[in-house]
């Protein structure tokens, strides 16, 4: 029975990130561990409310008050159990998802301190491993049947871990030279370790997932010798196509880069000295991208503008600005705009905003301008106003507010439109929706028999909850096509949304 007036003997805690100085000087994990006792009186704070709406937040269905309550009462391998019966890899979400549960939590209306339930997993999920290791699950006997899954992404990973448990025989296919997707390369290690995905994909293997990496699908293998070798093939290979701003002048100045090309170059470089190999950030044709004693202008609001940020930080950024086209959210839920258990429109502040930088809200770059010889040396921006008409979006320039800021690297961090174009989806009859998604029938097939998608090819960049979410649902679509015996679990259906109040 848990208890009932928890949150009004504890405030909400979590436990201090590392000290700024400290942390910048290494690509460690910013968080260290919360503690036993710590973290059991948090999980204290949930009253088990009776109709949990964080289960609504959390498009996995994770059961938060029986783990609530397991952590509580110090039960921590049932805890693990109940965890990870809904969710395959509880250590990225426990570290990177930003909880739309939290904003679901009863506590949390009318300006409440909901439960720090992603820190209750994440130390779950460490608790895991440190009782015994990820221990591969048996697996049944073979049913004979054989999925490709292209992507090792956590949507690929999820669906992967899900259809070997299930007896069938999966490989893995990444045109990477490791697996992880955008885990792996595109998020920094000060977010998300790169130790975590090894021991997975570790656990992985034991249960009979074959992994090839450096196979470009559709180059390296052709979508025809695919189908002829498995029953079923699942596309998860992302939303990759970087967003770009062909039309602002000076785009193609030397400095003026992708976001993706900046991280990309830098979680390398770490990944390297990890493996005592020195390296250099560099761009794939050679080019060096380095942050280090420049002026740096991120260009965007999102995750990967706050990875740039940290990046940044740490190689040694002469000054950063941030610049983003809305003008800055309030601190708090408008319950207006946002009623509670909504995912609210408010400020969000990323680690790498403690870590220094400046963020300027309600600006666009009007112009990169030219150092004389090709290389950008300062970006114009003008203040602007952003409205919707008729569902388009209307960016008016403030007259009279132009002006210049510092730069000798640009990054574009303005979003990603959709899956990349590339020779598989010809290949399968696959085509990409306006949003340059794919999509997919209630069973998570695409349009081409015996070929399914999910993750953010499906979705749209999104977040990595629903890149497990989908995993896992189009596994048991899998399964059921394959002819399998006992459904498996379909946490949402292709057309599910995030909480929304209209
Ligand atoms: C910089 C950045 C930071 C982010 N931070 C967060 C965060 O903090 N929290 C959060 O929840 N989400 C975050 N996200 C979003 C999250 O990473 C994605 O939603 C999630 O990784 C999507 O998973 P996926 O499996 O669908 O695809 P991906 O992770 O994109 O993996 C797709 C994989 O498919 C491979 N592939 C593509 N085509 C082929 C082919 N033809 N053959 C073989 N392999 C192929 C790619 O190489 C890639 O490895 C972030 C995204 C970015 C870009
Ligand atoms: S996966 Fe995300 S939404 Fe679900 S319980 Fe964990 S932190 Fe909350």
């Amino acid at each position: 029975m848990p208890d009932p007036n928890g949150f009004l003997r504890y405030p909400r805690r979590v436990p201090a990130r590392r000290p700024v100085p400290v942390r910048i000087s290494d690509w460690r994990e910013v968080y260290p561990p919360a503690g036993e006792e710590l973290i059991r009186e948090q999980a204290t704070r949930c009253m088990d409310c009776g109709i949990p709406f964080c289960h609504d937040g959390c498009p996995l269905g994770n059961r938060i008050p029986d783990w609530n309550d397991l952590v509580r009462t110090g039960n921590w391998d049932a805890a693990v159990a109940s965890l990870h019966a809904t969710n395959n890899f509880p250590e990225f979400t426990g570290r990177l998802c930003p909880a739309p549960c939290e904003a679901a939590c009863v506590l949390g209306i009318a300006g409440g301190d909901p439960v720090t339930i992603k820190q209750v997993e994440v130390e779950i999920a460490d608790a895991a491993v440190e009782r015994g290791g990820l221990r591969p699950q048996p697996v049944p006997a073979p049913t004979g049947r054989s999925v490709a899954v292209v992507g090792s992404g956590p949507a690929g990973l999820a669906a992967a871990q899900q259809l070997a448990r299930a007896g069938h025989a999966v490989t893995v296919y990444e045109r990477d030279d490791a697996i992880g997707g955008l885990l792996r390369y595109g998020i920094p290690d000060f977010k998300l370790e790169k130790r975590h995905i090894d021991r997975r994909v570790a656990q992985l293997a034991a249960e009979g997932v074959e992994f090839r990496t450096g196979v470009n699908v559709g180059v390296d293998v052709t979508a025809e010798q695919l189908r002829a070798r498995h029953d079923a093939v699942l596309l998860a290979c992302g939303a990759l196509a970087g967003r770009d701003t062909p039309e602002t002048p000076g785009r193609r100045l030397r400095g003026v880069h992708q976001a993706m090309a900046h991280l990309v170059a830098a979680n390398r470089v770490v990944a390297a000295a990890g493996e005592g190999r020195p390296a250099l950030a560099v761009l794939p044709d050679g080019t060096p991208i380095d942050a280090a004693g420049r002026h740096v202008v991120i260009i965007g609001g999102g995750d990967t503008a706050a990875d740039c940020l940290g990046v940044a930080h740490r190689q040694g950024a002469a000054g950063v600005h941030q610049l983003d086209l809305y003008p800055q959210p309030p601190a708090a839920r408008d319950e207006e705009r946002d009623p509670w258990p909504t995912w609210p429109w408010i400020l969000r502040s990323y680690p790498a905003h403690e870590e220094g930088g400046e963020r300027v809200f309600a600006v666009a770059v009007q112009e990169f301008v030219d150092d004389g010889t090709g290389q950008v040396r300062a970006v114009r921006i003008a203040e602007v106003t952003v409205e919707k008409r008729d569902g388009r979006r209307i960016v008016s320039v403030v007259p009279g507010t132009e002006r210049e800021l510092p730069a000798d690297l640009v990054l574009l961090a303005i979003g990603f439109e959709g899956t990349e174009e590339q020779p598989l989806l010809t290949q399968l009859r696959v085509t990409r929706n306006p949003r340059g998604a794919v999509d997919a029938r209630p069973d998570w097939q695409t349009g081409t028999d015996g070929v399914f998608v999910a993750g953010d090819m499906h979705r749209g960049a999104s977040l990595i909850v629903w890149a497990i979410a989908e995993g896992r649902a189009a596994a048991a679509g899998i399964h059921a096509y394959l002819g399998g015996g006992t459904p498996l679990p379909a946490p949402v259906d292709p057309g599910a949304q995030p909480l929304a109040a209209r």
